[in-house]
């Protein structure tokens, strides 16, 4: 009896297993048609500075509209492309149209704002990034000091060496670097101190709890004050209520971004708000 139960779970696992490689084969096919088929957009989402009130930057976010399925969220397809490698190619379309959008309201003298472009493990390890970024912004126009690269600390620590001198001819052309998600990774602090990195962006999940939990308030406030005597840039993640801004402020948050403010905007709708 025990057997035939161990048997039929090891075909239902069979089962599953082959369903989620299914679904994931399924998946890549239909974003490679999304590449091809123009299925993708990007949002943007400004950062504020809590000064000034102004628009500083703006994120590009990827969005997918795809014909039966509706809209798919970037956590669901993003991790699936990395998998396959197919992360490179959007990844690529991104930058490029991130880029030529930036350069777009450049030239029709919009106040400047700065793009941050999300990185995946496997672009940032690409032999040809820094070739890429490079041709891309002579390609479109875009001074290099107008771009930000956001990557996670997993994605660093990958490879510690080859990220310092990824992270280095990063910053030799002038493009700037974000650590995104900053704090819920395994943060190993000496690399801040080592690396050329730019941005911490506080992430969301601490902001969210600054009113109801003394833990995330004092990791915040700790956060900020470390990025300040290493000299880092901080940007909050997933504002989203007066008094988390409140706070911030009190605790000297230089920039800002969260639905408080705007959630990510269609570069038509980000126009008007720069104007
Ligand atoms: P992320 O880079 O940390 O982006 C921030 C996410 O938080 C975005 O989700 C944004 O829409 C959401 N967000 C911003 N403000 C708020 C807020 O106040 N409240 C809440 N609840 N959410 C807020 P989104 O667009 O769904 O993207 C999810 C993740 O997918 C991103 O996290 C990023 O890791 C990845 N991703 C998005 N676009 C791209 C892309 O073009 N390339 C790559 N490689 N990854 C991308
Ligand atoms: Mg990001
Ligand atoms: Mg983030
Ligand atoms: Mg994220």
């Amino acid at each position: 009896q025990a057997k035939k139960t161990g048997k039929n779970k090891y075909l239902i696992y069979t089962i599953e297993m082959n369903e989620s490689i299914l679904k994931k084969k399924r998946l890549e096919r239909e974003m490679n048609y999304a590449l091809r088929e123009d299925q993708f957009s990007l949002y943007y989402q400004p950062q504020i500075d809590l000064h000034t009130n102004e628009v500083v930057g703006v994120e590009a976010l990827i969005r997918w509209s795809h014909p039966e399925w509706g809209e798919v969220s970037p956590d669901k397809f993003i991790p699936i492309a990395e998998e396959t490698g197919l992360i490179l190619e959007i990844d690529k379309w991104v930058l490029r149209e991130a880029c030529h959008q930036g350069a777009a309201w450049l030239k029709k003298g919009l106040p400047a704002v700065k793009i941050s472009v999300n990185l995946s493990a496997n672009q940032f390890y690409y032999n040809e990034l820094v070739e890429n970024v490079k041709g891309i912004l002579e390609e479109v126009e875009l001074p290099s000091s107008y771009l930000s690269l956001e990557m996670t600390e997993g994605t660093l620590l990958k490879d510690t060496k080859k990220t310092s001198e990824v992270l280095r001819a990063l910053q030799n052309i002038g493009v700037q670097t974000s650590l995104d998600d900053f704090g819920t990774g395994y943060s190993s602090l000496s690399y801040l101190k080592d690396l050329p990195i730019n941005i911490l962006k506080l992430d969301r999940s601490f902001i969210s709890g600054i009113k109801n939990d003394n833990k995330d308030a004092a990791i915040v406030q700790t956060i900020l004050h470390l990025a300040k005597i290493l000299e880092l840039d901080v940007i909050a993640e997933g504002v989203e209520a007066e008094e988390q801004l409140k706070f911030l402020k009190q605790n000297h948050c230089l920039i800002a971004q969260g639905d408080y403010f705007s959630v990510p905007l269609t570069p038509g709708e980000m126009e008007k708000l720069l104007i």
